[in-house]
């Protein structure tokens, strides 16, 4: 009999493509993935330890599901609960303390053990870091065919960033070999997938032997994924600026399956406020990577992260920050305000910025990346673009799809167009989304 599974996904697009094998894993126990979670059978919370109080966040969550597990066994049903992802990692046996009633928790390296351990005694915890076993135990078919998918080629940091927990959480760094992710490509282009996003904390640390036995980093990766027949974008995400070698940078100049948009985390413009994050480099080194980036490809558009108001962070670290993002130009960023990660460093540092001054720092911060942002949206009007179609607008005939820069774009069309790949005028250009009109089709879906 088929059982309904339910996964709520918090934080990243690893997390999201985290979530996909976990669904087909435990289809050949009888689960079929479900976007609602009512009448589910078993419910996932895969969660995030990023934001500000991940953790009581998905204590809250447990605390409603366990009145609908109550409600389901007073109506002679059951309902399973399992806690995967980052905050299981880090909290494991205190979610058994807390909350009994779940049957499972899985780390994000673990979490290829879930089907065995639903089945076995409820209550067990794994948070181990076989990354390798997990990726070989991953279902060899994705069972959800889209025009774009992610594909993980790495998982963990080294690089111990004072504010982060990633490296505590998600392990050492682990890159997949080259041929199971060729294989994994090949398959989801057979199953429609004509753009792929490759994933890694740290994915531009990618580095493996290539089929041929060479030692291969991502830029080599990148240039044998463009050669699969009908694999037609490519990006990557994320990356550190450490990481941005030659060969890389060189392919955004020789590869044009990939796409010309790059998310390069800085976190702040002040040396001062990077060497107490270990960031390992300075504003100068990130600009000196941007005019190199530039040189390859004239037409790439750039997006970022900010952390305003890191401990110790004054009005000359936030000017310095300001100045960095004036003088690179992004075309979209990620900001917030600092908020201690129990267990990092910088949790331990005591000159914490106070809370208004954070708020004024990201305000000012945020409105001139919304300038820029809006510029850059402007600046592509009258200009013809190919769109990946990607899900339904508001409207009947309506249809939103991405463009080469990952901006959202709103085009008319008929309904049979998801996944198809057209050509596009852009007409107007707003603060978070362009406007086009389509000249036709570049070209049609995959079957
Ligand atoms: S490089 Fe990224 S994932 Fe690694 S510690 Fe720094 S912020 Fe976290």
């Amino acid at each position: 009999m088929t059982k309904k599974l339910h996964i709520k996904t918090y934080g990243c697009q690893m997390n999201v493509y985290d979530s996909a094998r976990l669904a087909e894993l435990l289809a050949p126990q009888g689960y079929a993935l479900s976007d609602d979670a009512e009448g589910a059978d078993l419910v996932v919370l895969n969660t995030c330890h990023i934001r500000e109080k991940a953790a009581e966040k998905v204590y809250s969550e447990l605390g409603r599901l366990r009145q609908r597990q109550d409600e389901r066994a007073a109506a002679g049903g059951e309902l399973r609960i399992a806690v995967a992802g980052c905050v299981a990692q880090a909290e494991g046996p205190e979610i058994m303390r807390r909350a009994p009633f779940v049957a499972a928790v899985v780390g994000p390296q673990s979490y290829h053990r879930l089907p065995a351990m639903l089945a076995g005694a409820p209550g067990a915890v794994a948070t181990e870091f076989p990354a390798a076993e997990k990726f070989a135990a991953l279902a060899r078919q994705p069972t959800r065919p889209a025009a774009s998918a992610f594909l993980t080629v790495q998982e963990g940091c080294d690089k111990f960033c004072t504010f982060c927990v990633v490296p505590y959480t998600r392990g050492s760094e682990f890159s997949r070999p080259a041929a199971d992710l060729l294989a994994e490509a090949e398959r989801l282009v057979a199953i429609g997938a004509r753009e792929v996003t490759l994933l890694g904390q740290n994915v531009n640390a990618w580095h493996g032997a290539g089929p041929d036995g060479a030692p291969w980093t991502l830029g080599r990766l990148i240039r044998a994924l463009a050669a699969l027949p009908g694999l037609e974008r490519l990006r990557y995400m994320t990356s550190h600026p450490l990481e941005m070698d030659d060969d890389l940078i060189a392919a955004h100049a020789e590869v044009p399956q990939l796409m010309p948009f790059l998310h390069l985390p800085v976190q702040s413009g002040s040396d001062r406020i990077l060497r107490a994050m270990n960031r390992r480099h300075d504003a100068d080194a990130y600009r000196r990577i941007i005019d190199r980036l530039r040189a390859a490809q004239p037409d790439l558009a750039l997006s970022s992260d900010f952390i305003v108001g890191f401990p110790g962070e004054t009005d000359a670290d936030h000017k310095a920050t300001l100045a960095l993002i004036r003088d690179v130009g992004f075309a979209q960023a990620f900001s917030f305000k600092y908020s201690p990660r129990p267990g990092t460093p910088a949790a331990t540092i005591e000159q914490q910025v106070p809370d208004h001054v954070m708020t004024a720092r990201l305000a000012e911060l945020q409105a001139l990346v919304m300038r820029q942002q809006l510029a850059f949206n402007r600046a592509c009007v009258g200009r013809t673009m190919d769109v990946l179609i990607d899900r339904p607008g508001k409207r009947p005939g309506q249809w939103i799809g991405k463009s080469p820069y990952m901006q959202s774009v709103v085009v008319d069309g008929p309904a049979d167009w998801q996944g198809h790949l057209v050509e596009t005028f852009i007409v107007d250009g707003y603060q978070n989304s362009l406007n086009g009109r389509v000249h036709g089709a570049a070209s049609a879906a995959a079957a």
